[in-house]
C-alpha cells in the first residue's frame, strides 16, 4: 500500500517561512502507478490532495492538512527534439535541472522568472512570468500536458485535444488535477547581453514605450521614497562572447553584491524594524552603493534571466503609483520591480487578453522577523483594483470569486471545468475555499 509509505508528522513551511501546514500524510511517489494509488486512496478516505513543488509560492496555495504530495522523483527528461525545439519533461523537474539538460542539447527556454529553483509544474500552475513585452508567461510555452484527475484517470490535453481542459490547467492553481508531464516549446540556446544603469523614475516613465520596445526583456527597479531607478535592458546577442570577470572584479562584485548588498542590507532593515523612519535613508544609501553605476555582461540566457532575490520576504504583485507611498506613513523596502508581459489566452493567466505590466512590491523579513506590511498591502491592493489589476496567483492577496468573475472573462468557464473534472473537490484547499466562498450565482 502506498498509504503506508506516506510520512506522518511532516511539517511544511514555504520558502519565505510565512505559511505552514501539517499534512496528515506526506507522499513522495516514484511513478505514476504510486501517484494514482494515492489519488484513489484519497478518494476512498475523502481526503484532499495537494501537490507541492519547491514551496516557493509566497502564499498558502500549496498548503493542506490532508495529503501533501511531492513530485521530487518526477524530475526526468522524457524526450528532446532538437530540430523542433521541443522537450517533454516530468512535472517535478526544477528549472535549474531543466536548463542544464537543455544546454546540453543546445536549447533554452525563451523566458524565465527571477529564480530557477521552482518546479516546472509549480511555475505553470501559477503562470510564472519574466519580463519582455514580446514574451508570454511560462505556461504559454506548454504545447501539451498530461494530468491525473481525481478519478485516477490519466488525460492528455493540448490546443488540439481538449482545449478547455488545457487552457484551464495552464494556470490551474493545482485545482484541476496533478500534472505529471509537460511538453515545452524552447528555442535554440542563446546568449543575452545585459546593460544595467541608473536613472530616475521620471525619465523611465516619460520614455517608457521606447524602453519597452528597445530590448527583448526590459524591466526596471524603483527605490521607494526616492526618484531613483535601476534600468535593466536585456537582449539576445549573436556576435559577442561571454564576459568573464577577472579575479579582482569577482571579489569586488562579491563584496558589493553579497557582503554589502545582502548581509549589510539585512542588518540595516533589521535595525529599521525599530526605527522605520530609517527606511528611506537605507533605500537611498543602498541605491548609491549597489546600483549607481553602469554594468554590462554577456552570458548564457538562464544565468542572465535569474536575479538575486536576497533574503526571506513578503511579496505582493499588482501595480502601484509612486505618489501614494510618498504621501503616507508607509516605509517601503526596495525594490519595486516593474516588468512587462505579452497577452495570452490562458483562462486564469493575469495576462489574459491584454499586454500587461506587473509591479512587484516587497517587504523583507530580516533574520525572519515580522515586518508590518498590512497598511501598505491594503492600500496597494485597493489602488490595484481601481487600475483594473489582477493579482499574481502565487502571492498572498485578498481577492475572491466575486471580483475574479469581473477580472477574468473565463473565470466561470474555469470553475465549470474544475467542477466537471474534480466533482468531489479533492484538489481544493483553504486558499481555494477562500477564493470560492463568494462565488456569485449566474
Ligand atoms: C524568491 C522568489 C522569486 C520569484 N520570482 C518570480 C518571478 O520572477 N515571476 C513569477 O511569476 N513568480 C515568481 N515567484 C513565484 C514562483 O514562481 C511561484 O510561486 C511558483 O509557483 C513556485 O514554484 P514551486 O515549484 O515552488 O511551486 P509551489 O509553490 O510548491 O506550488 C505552486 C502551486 O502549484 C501547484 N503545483 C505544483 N506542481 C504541480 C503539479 N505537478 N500538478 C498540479 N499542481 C501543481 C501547487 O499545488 C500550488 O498550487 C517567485 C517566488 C520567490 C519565492
Amino acid at each position: 500500500m502506498v498509504e503506508s509509505k506516506g510520512l506522518v508528522g511532516f511539517e511544511f513551511e514555504n520558502w519565505s517561512q510565512t505559511y505552514s501546514c501539517s499534512p496528515e500524510l506526506f507522499f513522495l511517489p516514484r511513478n505514476v502507478e504510486e501517484l494514482r494509488e494515492i489519488v484513489l486512496s484519497a478518494k476512498a478516505n475523502r481526503k484532499k490532495v495537494r501537490i507541492v513543488g519547491c514551496g516557493h509560492s509566497p502564499s498558502d496555495l500549496m498548503c493542506t492538512n490532508d495529503y501533501m504530495v511531492s513530485l521530487r522523483y518526477f524530475n526526468n527528461v522524457l524526450k528532446i527534439d532538437e530540430n523542433r525545439c521541443l522537450v517533454k519533461v516530468e512535472a517535478g523537474i526544477t528549472l535549474t535541472e531543466l536548463n542544464c539538460h537543455l544546454r546540453n542539447h543546445n536549447l533554452a527556454l525563451s523566458i524565465l522568472g527571477s529564480i530557477s529553483e521552482v518546479t516546472i509544474g509549480g511555475a505553470i500552475c501559477t503562470a510564472t512570468h519574466g519580463s519582455g513585452i514580446k514574451f508570454n508567461v511560462l505556461s504559454n510555452y506548454v504545447q501539451e500536458l498530461e494530468l491525473i484527475t481525481s478519478s485516477g484517470d490519466c488525460i492528455k490535453c493540448s490546443r488540439s485535444e481538449k482545449i478547455d481542459l488545457f487552457l484551464s490547467s495552464l494556470c490551474g492553481l493545482g485545482a484541476i488535477g496533478i500534472i505529471i508531464n509537460v511538453t515545452m516549446k524552447c528555442e535554440p540556446s542563446f546568449l543575452l547581453y545585459q546593460s544595467i544603469y541608473p536613472s530616475t523614475l521620471d525619465e523611465v516613465l516619460t520614455e517608457l514605450n521606447d524602453h519597452i520596445q528597445s530590448s527583448d526583456h526590459f524591466r526596471f527597479l524603483w527605490f521607494p521614497h526616492t526618484d531613483y531607478t535601476s534600468v535593466w535592458h536585456t537582449s539576445r546577442i549573436y556576435n559577442k562572447a561571454i564576459t568573464k570577470p577577472n579575479k579582482f572584479e569577482s571579489i569586488y562584485n562579491w563584496i558589493i553584491d553579497y557582503a554589502i548588498g545582502y548581509y549589510s542590507l539585512e542588518f540595516c532593515y533589521w535595525v529599521s524594524t525599530f526605527f522605520p523612519q530609517l527606511v528611506p535613508f537605507i533605500n537611498r544609501l543602498f541605491f548609491h552603493i549597489l546600483y549607481n553605476r553602469n554594468r554590462e555582461r554577456v552570458d548564457v540566457s538562464d544565468n542572465v534571466f535569474t536575479f538575486e532575490c536576497l533574503f526571506r520576504q513578503y511579496v505582493n504583485e499588482w501595480s502601484i503609483p509612486r505618489r501614494y507611498i510618498n504621501a503616507s506613513n508607509i516605509h517601503a523596502h526596495f525594490p519595486v520591480e516593474v516588468r512587462f508581459v505579452k497577452a495570452d489566452d490562458i483562462y486564469l493567466s493575469p495576462a489574459y487578453g491584454r499586454d500587461s505590466c506587473y509591479i512587484n512590491v516587497i517587504m523583507y523579513r530580516p533574520y525572519g522577523k515580522h515586518v508590518d506590511k498590512d497598511e501598505y498591502w491594503n492600500n496597494y491592493e485597493q489602488i490595484m483594483r481601481e487600475c483594473g489589476g489582477r493579482p499574481h496567483w502565487a502571492k498572498a492577496h485578498t481577492v475572491t470569486a466575486v471580483d475574479f468573475v469581473k477580472m477574468y472573462p473565463y473565470f466561470r468557464a474555469w470553475a465549470l471545468v474544475r467542477k466537471r473534472i474534480d466533482p468531489l473537490n479533492m484538489f481544493g484547499n483553504a486558499y481555494l475555499d477562500r477564493v470560492f466562498e463568494t462565488f456569485p450565482p449566474d
